[in-house]
């Protein structure tokens, strides 16, 4: 079975192994965007950016999106940790899946002591796309409840066994992130 890797920041990953996400130097200049051929990339605004200069990169996001080769939204979501306030990257972050639905394009989400939010966002505004929950990292107790409410699971290096088994294939995926790590590494730690 062939994997994708399913996010990294690894703008030099080979074409067509894996989703790359754009930096937020490309966000804020989309014009310096330059896919490499048969690559695929997601664009978002980053909750860690979101106290930064949003409404620029909302003009560059709705560019980027627009890309045929932007196959996906992301990473975007919420972060209690870093960034604006919550309520702020809940508004930043509602309008990313608006866009996405608009777009027909996957969202890729990035979720640090947030799931309650996270999953009450996703009740209330339905998305007509689905949401990976990149990184995952959180016990099966917390994947049951994303699994039940529609969303899929991304799992990298260090990830919870349990939640992984629990994962029907079809809604499991693999990534590297920015840990420089190899498909293959995070491939053999999840024993496939
Ligand atoms: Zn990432």
């Amino acid at each position: 079975m062939l994997f994708t890797d399913f996010h990294t920041h690894n703008m030099s990953a080979p074409a067509g192994s894996a989703i790359v996400s754009l930096p937020l130097e490309i966000l804020l200049s989309p014009e310096t965007f330059e896919p490499s051929d048969g690559a695929s990339y997601s664009a978002g605004i980053h909750p860690w950016w979101t106290d930064g200069d949003v409404d620029r990169m909302f003009v560059g996001l709705s560019a980027l999106v627009r890309h045929p080769q932007v196959v996906a939204l992301g990473e975007c979501g919420l972060d209690r940790l870093r960034g604006a306030s919550l309520e702020l990257q809940c508004a930043i972050f509602e309008r990313q899946v608006e866009m996405a639905s608009a777009q027909s394009l996957p969202v890729t989400i990035h979720c640090v002591r947030a799931f309650g939010e996270l999953l009450r966002l996703h009740k209330r505004l339905k998305p007509a796309t689905v949401w990976t929950v990149h990184g995952f990292r959180g016990g099966p107790q917390l994947a049951r409840q994303l699994l039940t409410a529609g969303m899929d699971l991304s799992f990298g290096l260090h990830h919870n066994a349990e939640s992984l088994r629990i994962t029907p294939e079809h809604r499991r995926h693999f990534e590297t992130d920015d840990s420089g790590v190899s498909l293959a590494e995070v491939l053999r730690a999840a024993g496939l």
